[in-house]
């Protein structure tokens, strides 16, 4: 059996049997392209299409040009592994366990009260304490076949014949229309494209429902409708950086992730490390889920969401809001004060669909054959909780395989 797979693998080395077009660069699209690729190598072409600057999604890590060293952990401040799966996967992906600093934060009292090691599987960031290079390392590392682009949103999708075989093709086209790529194989990695949300912040018809309607493939039909059944909690982050004795006074802290309790406004505070020496610190807020569901219509002036996808957010309400999530963290006893100004921000970011509420996507339903979309990300059943970088990591495997078994199958 082995035998007659790497006789197929080396003749397909020589030709092209594919090109897999994954939209998002998150962990599961990242994790989806690591498999692909891994297993085909050159005789595949997968690009990754991704709205932001780089890989990492809501695992993604802030950077600035204006200080090269900072980094901020600003969605996913660690990811817990329940799965000894998960922990082999997290750890292909660069992941390096932590331990200690993490419990809940009496927002009353200002006591810090640590979890307890162990019971509840495993703590893990990526290299370095960066999020983003989770994501990175699975697309970047040394040996990934996988194109990268980046700032390029899809908002078009169309499955057309492609030459003169009349084979059919994925067109992924951007705001203007005009072609970003083609692709034999699609895979949604985040939803964001074939989920109704889609129609309230950018106006038109989500870009696969649109195309769906053309194609009548029951398969599709019904996973876009169990997408369409999933509902997301926001959380509004605001972040700053502070240095020498500002920044020495957070790391004094009992706590590295803290949930806060008792708080109508804040639902957990972040102090990361910094800095090109690492003695600066990224104080990280992120609101509470009642907080984001009240104040909508905000993405935050530096969000991907406003830059590439002109996303409406006004500036005023920002500000408002990033000064009552200040307050309410300068309320907490024994919180040190924030300074006037900082290294850099307070800087505000609304993570719309911050974690999945509903019924994760069968896994049957992830792989569409004759429409030839699949779907991955943490809106995907796994074996690991729904709306979790494992989620994430374990689909983008699982979905990135059931590719390739397809491709085998047909070559
Ligand atoms: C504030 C916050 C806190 C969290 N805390 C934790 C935690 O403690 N532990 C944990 O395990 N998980 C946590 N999560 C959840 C975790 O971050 C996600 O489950 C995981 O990162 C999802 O990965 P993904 O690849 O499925 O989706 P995403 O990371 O959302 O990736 C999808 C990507 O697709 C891109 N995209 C979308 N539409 C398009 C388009 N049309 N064209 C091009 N690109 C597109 C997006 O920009 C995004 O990068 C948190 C998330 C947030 C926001």
């Amino acid at each position: 059996m082995r035998l007659i797979l790497n006789a197929l693998l080396s003749t397909m080395a020589t030709s092209r049997v594919g090109r897999i077009s994954i939209i998002g660069g998150g962990v599961g699209g990242c994790s989806a392209a690591k498999t692909i690729s891994n297993l085909l190598g050159s005789a595949v072409e997968v690009t990754v299409y991704e709205i932001g600057r780089g890989p990492g999604g809501r695992a993604a890590t802030r950077r600035t040009r204006e200080f090269p060293g900072l980094h901020v952990n600003h969605g996913a401040p660690t990811a817990q592994i329940v799965t000894e799966e998960g922990r082999k996967a997290i750890e292909e992906a660069g992941g390096e366990e932590v331990k200690g600093g993490h419990g809940t934060l009496n927002s009353l009292t200002g006591e810090f009260q640590e979890k307890e090691e162990g019971g509840c599987g495993w703590l893990y960031v990526g290299e370095g304490g960066v999020m983003g290079n989770l994501a990175a390392s699975l697309i970047e590392g040394t040996g990934a076949n996988v194109k990268t682009k980046y700032n390029s949103m899809v908002r078009g999708l169309e499955r057309a014949a492609n030459g003169d075989d009349g084979s059919l093709s994925w067109i992924l086209r951007n705001g203007a229309g005009e072609i970003l790529g083609e692709a034999d194989w699609l895979v949604v990695a985040g939803s964001g494209v074939a989920h109704p949300r889609w129609t309230a912040t950018f106006g038109n018809e989500p870009p696969l429902v649109e195309a769906a309607k053309a194609l009548g493939d029951s398969k599709l039909d019904s996973s876009l409708k169990a997408i369409a059944s999933q509902t997301a909690s926001p959380v509004i982050a605001v972040f700053f950086v502070l240095s020498g004795s500002e920044a020495q006074r957070w790391l004094d802290l009992p706590f590295k992730v803290a949930k806060i309790e008792g708080n109508d406004v804040l639902g957990k505070v972040m102090i990361q490390r910094t800095g090109e020496e690492g003695d600066e610190v990224a104080v990280v807020l992120h609101s509470s889920r009642e907080f984001a569901e009240t104040n909508k219509g905000v993405y935050g002036s530096t969000s991907s969401a406003k830059r590439v996808g002109g996303a409406k957010s006004d500036k005023g309400k920002e500000d408002e809001l990033n000064a009552m999530m200040l307050e309410a963290l300068a309320e907490i006893p024994r919180i040190p004060e924030v300074p006037t100004t900082c290294k850099y921000g307070p800087v505000l970011h609304r993570w719309g669909n911050a974690f999945v509420v509903g019924e994760g996507l069968r896994r049957e339903n992830s792989l569409c054959r004759d429409a030839k979309v699949a779907f991955c990300g943490d809106y995907v059943e796994t074996d690991a909780p729904l709306g979790s970088i494992e989620c994430a990591l374990l689909a983008g495997k699982q979905t990135g395989e059931a590719i390739v078994t397809e491709i085998k199958g047909g070559a």
